[in-house]
């Protein structure tokens, strides 16, 4: 087995992990095959965080879900501390719902709205057995207090409508950490926020990440907020890795031309207007239905080379200590 930037002291490893759907465009077509995560091996180590960037569509979310096994892999193997779980049923699979939580991106979808903040954080403890009522309680209050959603008294008995976006995703983030899991995949947990409460969240996220020593798989279209956050960075483009590496060496030096185009869209201080940057590169967008043979960027590369990139499939190369890029022309 091998992992790009190695696998030691990891809470998660995905050894070339393939996730392909069939899908039908019409009623009696011919079912098409979607690759949307295509040998991917990638390691969390316990306590880091591995943000995962690129556009829609390039099959971040479908590794996030199969990292879990909310989703069943085509190919490859997931292993969890160590322990291969990739085709373990699902009924043997509590200790994982335990030990894996998920931070989704709807703050205003992930929580019900018939219940108070208290059944909301309370039903995880229930379903896994944890404590007696007065454990629970007391549980559920420094859960509130740990993401300052104080006093807890106080947030315990309202509802999600009488919350802001904030506090609903603060209490979304409450209900992850009540298990104390020990990785927790962030899907987007603050595109649907207001710019000025997306660093509070993503601050609270990292204050969780470095108290408790909780790995993180963050989700996100934007290469700015996985700075405030990530330790590495894992660039994906059409269900492929196109650069994996530290945060700091991603960031000063890109390698790919795909973290390149990323990169030049940030200095826009307009998340949307970032992702519309970068909607408008040259070419179609990724394709996972149909992806184009050699390098999967190739029809959008400003610096592709003819009778190269789309011939061959460019491996991931270490061309900086831990920075990985699948480029041919990358030096
Ligand atoms: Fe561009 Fe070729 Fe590198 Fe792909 S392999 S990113 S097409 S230069």
């Amino acid at each position: 087995m091998y992992i790009p930037g190695g696998a030691e002291d990891a809470v998660l490893i995905l050894d070339r992990l393939e996730t392909h759907f069939k899908v039908r465009t019409k009623p009696f077509a011919r079912p098409l095959s979607v690759h949307a995560v295509d040998d991917v091996s990638l390691a969390i180590r316990k306590g880091e965080t591995v943000a995962v960037v690129g556009e829609s569509g390039s099959g971040k979310t479908t590794l996030g879900r199969t990292a879990v096994r909310l989703i069943e892999p085509t190919g490859g193997r997931v292993l969890y501390d160590g322990q291969d779980i990739t085709h373990t049923k699902m009924k043997n699979l509590m200790w994982l719902r335990r030990k894996t939580q998920i931070v989704p991106q709807d703050p205003y979808a992930s929580v019900n709205p018939a219940f108070t903040v208290f059944k909301i954080l309370e039903e995880p403890l229930i379903v896994h057995h944890e404590g007696t009522t007065e454990e629970r309680e007391d549980r559920v209050h420094k859960a509130l207090e740990s993401v300052k959603l104080i006093p807890p008294d106080i947030f315990e008995r309202k509802f999600a409508h009488m919350l802001s976006g904030g506090q609903r995703q603060r209490v979304a983030v409450a209900r992850a950490m009540i298990l104390d899991p020990e990785l927790i995949i962030a899907d987007e947990p603050v595109s649907m926020l207001d710019a000025s409460v997306r660093v509070s969240i993503l601050d609270l996220l990292r204050q969780i990440q470095t108290d408790r020593r909780v790995a993180f798989l963050y989700i996100t279209h934007d290469l700015a907020t996985a700075r405030h956050f990530a330790n590495r960075i894992a660039v994906m483009y059409a269900g492929k890795l196109a650069e994996l590496g530290p945060v700091g060496s991603v960031l000063a030096e890109p390698l790919h031309p795909y973290t390149q185009a990323l990169m030049a869209a940030i200095p826009d201080p307009d998340p949307e207007n970032r992702f519309r940057k970068i909607a408008a590169l040259p070419g179609e967008p990724p394709s996972l239905v149909s992806p184009p043979s050699g390098c999967r960027f190739h029809p959008r590369c400003p610096i592709a080379r003819q009778g190269l990139c789309e011939v061959e499939v460019p491996a991931l190369r270490e061309l900086r200590p831990g920075h990985f890029v699948a480029c041919h022309l990358a030096v």
